[in-house]
């Protein structure tokens, strides 16, 4: 049941992954704004937690201030 149940999914989404159709600019914009928002909240943000994880990160590239 639950293997059939997996294997329909699976197969949905191949369907949709064969039949969706995106251009390579599409694609470009879509990861660039990705990566622009991961970079911008790993090296920017003043959210606490996620501050204090990548502090050393931050100093340790030494051009990011945050002190
Ligand atoms: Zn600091």
């Amino acid at each position: 049941m639950n293997k059939d149940h997996l294997t329909t999914q699976a197969k949905r989404h191949a369907k949709l992954t064969l039949t969706l159709n995106i251009s390579a600019l599409s694609k470009a914009v879509i990861l660039l704004a990705i990566v622009g928002i991961v970079l911008y909240t790993v090296l920017f943000s003043t959210y606490p937690a996620v501050h204090d994880f990548f502090h050393e990160l931050r100093h340790s590239l030494m051009m990011i201030p945050c002190h």
